[in-house]
């Protein structure tokens, strides 16, 4: 199973990501992290990553 990793330097903070998955992103000062690593395994983090508008999101094996 893969994690997401924000790049918080790349992250506008659009909320894409939260609105995909909201139990594994969340926007926390005008950045996304990750609060649910785990919780990909219900929702599509794939979809999330690929939605990103700046590409800072990354799926790493565990
Ligand atoms: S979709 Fe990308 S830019 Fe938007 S909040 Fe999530 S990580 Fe940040």
């Amino acid at each position: 199973m893969k994690k997401p990793v924000v790049d918080e330097e790349l992250c506008i903070g659009c909320g894409v990501c939260a609105e995909i998955c909201p139990d594994v992103f969340e926007i926390i000062d005008e950045k996304s992290h990750v609060i649910g690593p785990q919780g990909c395994a219900n929702c599509d983090c794939e979809e999330a990553e690929a939605s990103c508008p700046v590409d800072a999101i990354e799926l790493v094996e565990q």
